[in-house]
This record gives structure tokens, sequence and C-alpha cells, in this order.
């Protein structure tokens, strides 16, 4: 072979190859996922040290996680009066010494030889006027000698040092240095971003001569792993948009500008961006298929309802989706009131126009109603049309659906989206999905893969924000239940969210219906309360629902089924019982069902006392429900979320595989994965085939399978 060495070549090559890699360190390497070549370089190093800088004896501070770099002076087993074994280290830098102790681990008195240089990881404490650190994690990085040491995952297991890596490593590098290794990315793109050549990188990477080097190592090569995935979607996404076609809708009309104008408000920023998004894609021939984040009360109806209304003014119809038939049902009403006496275009009227007509359509309609509407679809004569999923089962038909806004729905598979394409005659509805769970920009544009997204990320003016308080214990719930009897005598009403209890719904019941018994007879005695739970028939919740919505009723106790839509204005202040057990996402949700009228609102996060949780932070809090009494901000809620949960890997850990994120993390590199994105955009809309590019080609199909690649495509 010649030319510079591609990735393909070196997956091909045996790290038994290598020197130094007999046959007991290549079964070491395979235990560690590593068989090729290929498999070595990518495996990076998971912390670099500066030894000049830092890692020094002399800045270790008592009782901190810290790392030295260290030389092992003497070695030294011991049993200890109960029997357990004790093996103690002296160690030192030139900055200073320090005892090391391992209790129980009699290995390594042979493991730590004089001499030899180690990495130390641990708390150091003060002991006998000296510093002392028990059961460091140790790392041996042989005798090297470069400024910055790079410190690999190694394993006691199978004998595997991090310092024979870096040689392994090293070495491999060296026999490719000979030919150079290939960069499969556009020069342009390189020099656009600023990003160093792979060969440069790999080599900066594993060792690296400052920390800057490292630094831009690090992110060429995260670049290229994020690359990768979105060359995946993008090539993808433009597929499907290739193979369907849709109606390119007229943008030029009046209608949707007059609706505009007979709103009572003027739109937020965030809208008018979202609609200008969504009419540019509306206005394509290929379908459209978005999603509408935004944040519960940030006016997704009015940018629902446009996009609705770009598809009837070109004489075609529109659909909104709801996951429930109550929330389809405040919908209709809703979408009905926004949309009061507004008039359709219509050339064979004498007027030159008519009233539009919404009608809603779900099992609760029925009998000569349900046929009328069924028969309007059909003819054309209804516009928008809302309900559940009913609307895209077998036996309903549309004259010409033009758009289909799905509210709430975060995967809108590929059958619905199949049996969209039945509804329609061949050409496939433009589509919009809704929904209120905010999800970092960054990481929508990996998780939801081919969807484009639109934000809003703005509140309309005038909203009193709601204030979040937590409340511990007993003691603090005590204040809880004079704020919520307080609000009541000024006429507002409550919710009480019971405990979730993840294994039984039946538990959750049960404790649903313990604390309403609680509530009603000891501290809320006196006041009219509610109960709801999944376990009742949907009369009897409808019921419950309507008399609190008419203020029949002072408080409702329920569990999270009022999670999603329910809009009680005079609602005004919330409970939320174990609140820790709730995760972020699901706290703001819930949180979300008051603030929606005129009156300050109010959330209480109630919590057990700290000693009976284990999960808090420095500050003694739970980190979740502190996250909440800090921010009303969806979006920054859900940034905490992602740095709470750790890395932002893309996979599932059954998932993981060569394909997975190794240096790019989708919490850290959030620049980077919008560069990545636009950059295969660039670079699949000049060459849709990848044929110019038949190495960046090459490594999609070796480094992705076919469950990665249906993994991330699944929207
Ligand atoms: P979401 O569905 O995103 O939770 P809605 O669409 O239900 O939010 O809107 C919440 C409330 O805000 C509604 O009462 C709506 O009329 C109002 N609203 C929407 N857009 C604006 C705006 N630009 N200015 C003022 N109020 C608005
Ligand atoms: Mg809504």
């Amino acid at each position: 072979m010649t030319g510079e060495i591609t990735f393909r070549e070196l997956d091909g090559i045996d790290v038994g190859r290598l020197k130094g890699v007999g046959e007991r360190k290549r079964s070491a390497l395979s235990s560690f996922g590593i068989e090729s070549v290929l498999d070595l370089v990518t495996t990076y190093p998971r912390r670099w040290v500066d030894r000049t800088s830092e890692a020094r004896i002399a800045d270790l501070e008592i009782d901190r996680d810290a790392l030295v770099l260290v030389t092992v002076r003497s070695v030294q087993k011991r049993t200890t009066r109960n029997r357990r074994t004790m093996v103690t280290a002296q160690v030192g830098d030139g900055s200073g010494r320090m005892e090391v102790v391992f209790f129980n681990q009699p290995w390594r008195e042979k493991q730590l030889r004089q001499g030899l240089q180690v990495a130390l990881y641990g708390k150091a404490s003060a002991y006998r006027g000296g510093l002392q650190m028990a059961n460091p994690v140790v790392d041996l990085i042989g005798d090297r000698t470069g400024r910055i040491v790079p410190i690999y995952p190694q394993s006691e297991k199978v004998q595997l040092a991090t310092w024979e890596l870096a040689a392994f490593v090293e070495e491999a590098l060296r026999r490719c240095a000979e030919r150079g290794i290939a960069d499969p990315v556009p020069v342009a793109v390189l020099r656009r971003l600023g990003l160093v050549e792979r060969a440069a990188a790999l080599r900066s990477i594993h060792l690296p001569e400052t920390m800057h080097d490292k630094e831009s190592a690090r992110r060429r090569l995260a670049f290229d792993e994020l690359l990768r995935v979105q060359l995946l979607l993008v090539l993808r996404k433009r597929v499907l948009e290739r193979d369907a076609r849709g109606v390119s809708h007229v943008l030029d009309g009046e209608f949707v500008r007059r609706f505009h104008e007979s709103l009572s408000f003027p739109l937020t920023g965030a809208q008018r961006r979202a609609v200008a998004e969504i009419e540019a894609d509306l206005a394509a021939p290929h379908p459209m298929h978005r999603l509408l984040q935004g944040d519960v009360g940030s006016g997704k109806t009015v940018v629902a309802v446009s996009t609705l209304l770009v598809a009837v003014q070109g004489g075609h119809q529109g659909a909104l989706m709801a996951p429930t038939e109550v929330l389809a049902e405040q919908h209709a009403t809703g979408v009905r009131q926004l949309l009061d006496g507004l008039m359709v275009p219509d050339p064979d009227n004498l007027f030159g126009d008519r009233p539009l007509r919404v009608e809603l359509l779900t099992n609760r309609v029925s009998g000569a109603d349900r046929r009328d509407v069924l028969a309007g679809m059909a003819d054309g004569t209804v516009d928008i049309v809302i309900g559940t999923h009913a609307l895209i089962q077998e036996g309903v038909a549309f004259r010409s659906l033009g758009a289909v806004v799905v509210d709430e729905q975060h995967r809108f598979g590929v059958e619905q989206r199949a049996a969209l394409r039945d509804k329609s005659s061949g050409a496939v509805p433009d589509l919009l999905v809704m929904t209120a769970t905010p999800i970092p920009r960054t990481a929508a544009m990996t998780v939801y893969g081919d969807l484009d997204v639109s934000v809003l990320d703005e509140l309309p003016p005038g909203r009193t924000p709601i204030v979040t308080r937590a409340a511990v214990g007993v003691a603090g719930e005590a204040e809880v239940w004079d704020d919520v009897r307080a609000e009541v005598a000024d006429g507002r009403q409550a919710y009480v969210v019971c405990p979730l209890i993840d294994e039984s719904e039946k538990l959750e019941v049960a404790s649903a219906e313990e604390t309403f018994t609680r509530l009603a007879e000891g501290e809320l005695a006196g006041l009219r309360l509610g109960l709801l739970h999944g376990r009742l028939g949907p009369a009897e919740k409808q019921l419950t629902m309507d008399l609190f919505r008419a203020g029949g009723l002072d408080v409702l106790v329920a569990t999270t089924v009022i999670e999603v839509g329910v809009d009680v204005p005079n609602a005004t202040i919330m409970v939320i019982l174990d609140a820790d057990r709730f995760g972020i996402a699901q706290l703001h949700q819930l949180r979300g069902r008051v603030g929606r009228g005129a009156h300050a609102s109010r959330c209480w996060l109630v919590t057990r006392p700290q000693s009976e949780v284990l999960e808090v932070d420095s500050s003694g809090q739970n980190p979740r429900v502190a996250a909440l009494v800090a921010s009303t901000d969806g979006f920054e809620l859900a940034e905490v979320d992602l740095d709470l949960r750790g890395e932002g890997t893309l996979m599932s850990s059954s998932q993981k595989g060569r394909s997975d994120l190794k240096l790019a993390s989708l919490r850290r590199d959030r620049e980077l994965v919008k560069l990545a994105r636009d950059a295969a955009f660039e670079i699949v809309d000049a060459d849709p085939e990848l044929s110019d590019h038949p190495t960046l080609r090459d490594e999609l199909d070796l480094l992705f399978t076919d469950r990665d690649e249906s993994f991330l495509t699944k929207s």
C-alpha cells in the first residue's frame, strides 16, 4: 500500500505486530477492547499531567483529592494487629516527601519497586507530622521523560500499566509516521475552524509537548467524532427529503398575517423566529420535519396555529394531534378562541371568503357529529382538525392534508410518518413536533437526529415568575400548609403532587389516597379537597378536573397525571411531596401547572430531612431541588440536568461501541457539536453521496454498525 495510511488500514493491523506486544500483552489489550492499531491509537489518555507545574507534593492540600507524580523510595509490608496487610511506601518528588499506605493490597509490595515513577491520586492527610495518602489510585508511568505525562485507563487485573500503553501507542505512531496518516476532513473545513491535522492531533493527544497542544489535539479529534455522527444523520435526513414528495406551500397570502394581527399581543422575538424557520421549510418542496421546543407558557400554540394556517391558506388542511383526549379538547377550545372570526379566502364564495372551520375529533365525538366531521375532512370543508392519534387511523381521510402538528410527543416514529403519507394522496404533509421538555440545543441536534430544531427561548412579557422554595421535614411542611391555607383564603387554588412511586401504580395510588386522607383530616381540614390519580375512570377524572377548573375545589391532590397540559389559571400554588424523587425535567413540568394566570404563583418542593436521604450536595440540599429553586428557565435547567447526569455521551451503555464519543462530550463540547453539524451539511450538500470524500465515507462504514445507525435515527 502506498499513500497516507487510513483508519481502515490501521484497523486491519493487529496490535500483536507491534514491537513489545507479545501474546500475554496482546490478550491484555484485547480484554480492553484493543485489537487493532486503530483501537490502540484511539484509546486516549484519561488525563495529562504537566510535571513542571502541577502534581507536586509541596502543593498538596489536606483532605483534598489531588494527583502527584512521585518516585518510589522504599516499600515495606507488614500485618496489622487485626490481621490486615499493610503496605507502606515512602515516595518523593523534587518538592517534598510523603508516605503512602495500602490496606489489604499485599501485591502492592511487588508492584511498587524502588525507583519507579508513579502517579498517585487520592486525599492527603496529616500524619505524624508528615503527609500520608491512604489507598490512592496508582498509575505506573514508567521512566517517561516528557514534560507532560499521559495517563491511560489501565487495569490491574490484566497487568497492563499506563506506561506500557503509552509505549505501544508511541511505537504505533512512530510506525505510522513513515507513510503519514490520512486526513479525511476537507482542508477548507479544517482551516476555517482552526483545526490541526489528524496526524498531528493523534501525536499530540498521546505525546503532547504542551498542554495547549493537547487541547488543540483534543478539539480536533472530538470534532471528528461529532462530525461522523452528524454526517450520518445529515446523509439520512437528505435521503428522506429526496425520496419524499412534500407540499410546497405558498407563503404570499394575507391570511397568516391577518391571524397575527388579530392577536391581542405581538409575537415574541422567539415566536417570530420559529415562525420564519417553519415557513421556510413549508415553502420548500420536501416535507418539513421539525421539532419545536419551548418551555411551558412560551407560546407554542400560536406557532402551531400559524403553521396550520399556512396550509389552509394554500387550500390544504391542517391537523393538530394531542397525546390525550383531554388535551385535544383543551387545544380545540384554545385554538377556536384564537381563530374566532377569522375568514378563509374562498374564490367559490360570493363574498370571496368564508368562516374558517375548526373541528374536534376524539373517540368521544360520536354519532352524527362524528360522521359530519369525517365527511368535512374528506371533502375539504374542515380546515383544521384537532384530535388524538385517532386522526391518523385507518378509515380517516383528508381531502388534502398539508401540515400536521404533534404536541408532546418526542419521537414521532417512522410508522406514524408513513401513516401520514397515506392520508394525503402521495405528498407527505409537513410535520411539526412540539415539546415542552427542553433539551439543550446541541443535545437535541444529536438526539433528535434528522429533525431540525426551533426553540422558543423567551417567555411572553408580563409573566410573574414562579417563586420556588424548598421545605424540609415536618417543620418545613407546617409552613407549606399554612401557605396553602392563606392562598385558599385569598380565593386561589392549590395542587398537591403526591410522591412518585416508580415500581407500581398501585402503590402510587395508595399513597395518593393516604395523602388525601391525611390532609383532609389534618393540615387542610375544612378546605374542599379533590383526588386525581391514574386508576380513576375517565369520567370520574373529567368530573374532578371540571370541578377544580370551575372553582368547586380548593385543593387538588394528585399523582403526576397532572403533569401535562392541565391549565387552571386560578391555581397559584403547588406543593410537590418527596420532591427529591423526581427528575429535574419532571419537576419543571409539574411546576409549569401554576403561574398560568395574572396572580403571583409559588411552588413548594418538600423533601424529607437530610438524615433520611442520601443524595445531597455540599450545601446539604438535593441538587435537583436546589436547581429548581435557583432557576425557572427550562433550558438552563436542562443544561444543569445534563451536567448532573454526568458525561454527555450519545448511546446508552449497552449501546456503547466504536462509534460512541470518546473525547467529545455533548455536555462540554456544545459549540463543537454545532460546528460539526454545520460542516456535515456543507459537505453533504456539496457531495450528497460523499463520492468526492471516499475516505470519509469509508470511515463511516467502518465505525458505525447498522445498530448504531438505527439507534441514532430512530426518531
Ligand atoms: P405553551 O403551549 O408553549 O405552554 P401556550 O401556547 O399555551 O404556551 O401559551 C401560553 C399563554 O401565553 C397563552 O395564554 C397565550 O395566549 C399567551 N401568549 C402566547 N404568545 C404570547 C405573546 N407573544 N405575548 C403574550 N402572550 C402570549
Ligand atoms: Mg401547549
